[in-house]
């Protein structure tokens, strides 16, 4: 039986209740009237439940669709402004005890490279990365009790935090990580982290076990339930997501609504993030050979409709999409970009040897960091480093509560511009910093509260002076 307050996979994600939203779905997506009624629920930015979100997803009528696409749009500016934030991947280790189908770290593939960062190898990492101006990082590691244990992904974190490179700091560590018990996210909680990321890959739990055939990954309650114990164990921001490709579209996105709706209605708190993926060329991997790969059309669609659906939830895209599709999804509702990312282990100190791989997956945007912040900003964005709410302690509902309380012009925005600027004095090209000067000015009369604005103000000053790291 379905029930969003159960803390069984079975019963929050329930089959049969995604089947029937699936049929209802069909069934209505051209009655034009319930397609209106859900529009106008939408309009009070409260966000949907996964029926009607699934009957958006569905409505194939020109006119409707387009007014889905422009109602997340509008709702993108309402709740993020035009900021965009940038964050970058680093891998730890691939060596992985999983057999998933889908991925080149599986232990089956013998001929990609295994590699493990030691802490030295992470120093030098992370400071190439504080070196192009990164200061949020989304840490990555297989499934390796005996290569990967929990105490070296604490230590790995501690390192990261440790390392201060000229202005060059990683106030920010995200963790994707296995599925834990709820003592070790306990841990990753004291060890700082920001949000705790886990790619579902596939709701459907009979493909789930047939693309985890191996591994303590099969277990589909285990990995789904795994949210509950992260709360459990005190995170309280979790960023979900599918792979998309791997199942029908229309069944992930319903159960990643379910899965948002069972957390918010257990803890309180829906997810802080969804990712939304979509599997790609790797070694070993070819994507041709999952049936179930979407175009780009449904994918911005898929985009459009989670915006609308959780509003208040951050949505992310890396660079496993190109450069014209993160363009077009940007607009749309993601909130969150990784630019000038390294899929490998290792990587940004070094480019890897040609017969030394060993990338996740193939990277579509391969443009510098320094090209990603400029065409945010000539398409408008301000590119932000902003990591203040995790570090004033403003995280879960305390962090939905400023989201919803719309401080984001008072609050977000300011804190964009400042670290916008932090990056343009250390780090921009030239052309680069010309661009975000006359963006900061602009974007500084848009902020309403005076005493804000003149706060703001003069702190961008003292950063052209030289002093960092200011936040409201
Ligand atoms: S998806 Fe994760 S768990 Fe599966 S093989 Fe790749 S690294 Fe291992
Ligand atoms: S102030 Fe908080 S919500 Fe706003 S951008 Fe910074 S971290 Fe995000």
């Amino acid at each position: 039986m379905y029930n969003p307050k159960s803390l069984k996979a079975e019963e929050f994600i329930e089959h049969q209740e995604v089947l029937s939203t699936l049929e209802h779905a069909s069934k209505n997506k051209n009655d034009l009237q319930l397609v209106d009624q859900i529009l106008a629920k939408a309009r009070l930015k409260k966000g949907l439940t996964h029926q009607e979100a699934a009957v958006l997803l569905d409505c194939d009528d020109t006119a409707k669709v387009k007014e889905i696409f422009d109602l997340a749009e509008q709702l993108k500016k309402d709740f993020y402004g035009n900021r965009i934030v940038i964050f970058a991947p680093l891998y730890l280790s691939n060596y992985c005890v999983n057999g998933c189908v889908y991925c080149p770290y599986h232990f089956k593939n013998k001929h990609i490279a295994r590699k493990k960062l030691s802490q030295d190898d992470i120093v030098r990492e992370v400071t190439a990365l504080q070196d192009m101006g990164h200061k949020r990082l989304a840490i990555e590691a297989g499934e390796d009790p005996v290569n990967n244990p929990i105490e070296y992904i604490l230590e790995c974190i501690k390192t990261i935090y440790s390392i201060k490179h000229k202005n060059g700091a990683i106030r920010r560590v995200n963790v994707n990580i296995a599925a834990t018990n709820v003592e070790n996210y306990r841990k990753l909680k004291e060890a700082g982290i920001g949000t705790y990321i886990l790619f579902q890959e596939t709701y459907h739990k009979e493909s789930y076990e047939k693309l985890h055939p191996t591994g303590p990954k099969h277990n589909y309650a285990y990995h789904t339930e795994a949210m509950d114990r992260a709360m459990e164990g005190g995170i309280d921001d979790v960023g979900l997501g599918v792979l998309f490709g791997l199942e029908l579209y229309r069944y992930e996105f319903t159960a990643l609504l379910m899965h948002a709706e069972h957390l918010e209605t257990v803890h309180g708190v829906g997810p802080h993030t969804i990712s939304v993926p979509r599997i790609k060329h790797a070694d070993d991997i070819d994507p041709n050979v999952f049936d179930n790969g979407i175009s780009d059309e449904i994918f911005a669609k898929i985009c459009a409709c989670i915006r609308i659906a959780v509003p208040y939830t951050g949505m992310i895209i890396s660079t496993r999409e190109s450069q014209s599709v993160r363009e077009k999804v940007i607009r749309l509702g993601v909130s969150q970009v990784s630019g000038a990312s390294r899929t490998s282990v290792g990587g940004y100190y070094e480019p890897e040897a040609e017969d030394d791989k060993s990338e996740q997956f193939d990277v579509s945007d391969k443009r510098t960091l320094d090209e990603v912040v400029k065409w945010l900003m000539q398409l408008g964005y301000i590119p932000s480093f902003c990591t203040a709410c995790y570090r004033e302690g403003r995280t879960g509902d305390r962090f939905m509560s400023l989201c919803k309380s719309g401080q984001i012009l008072n609050c977000c925005h300011p804190n964009a511009l400042m670290t916008l600027k932090e990056y343009l004095e250390d780090y921009a090209s030239k052309d680069t910093k010309q661009i975000g000067d006359r963006l900061i000015e602009k974007e500084l009369e848009k902020i309403p509260n005076q005493k804000v604005k003149k706060t703001a103000t003069e702190d961008i000053n003292q950063i052209n002076a030289g002093k960092r790291d200011f936040r409201f």
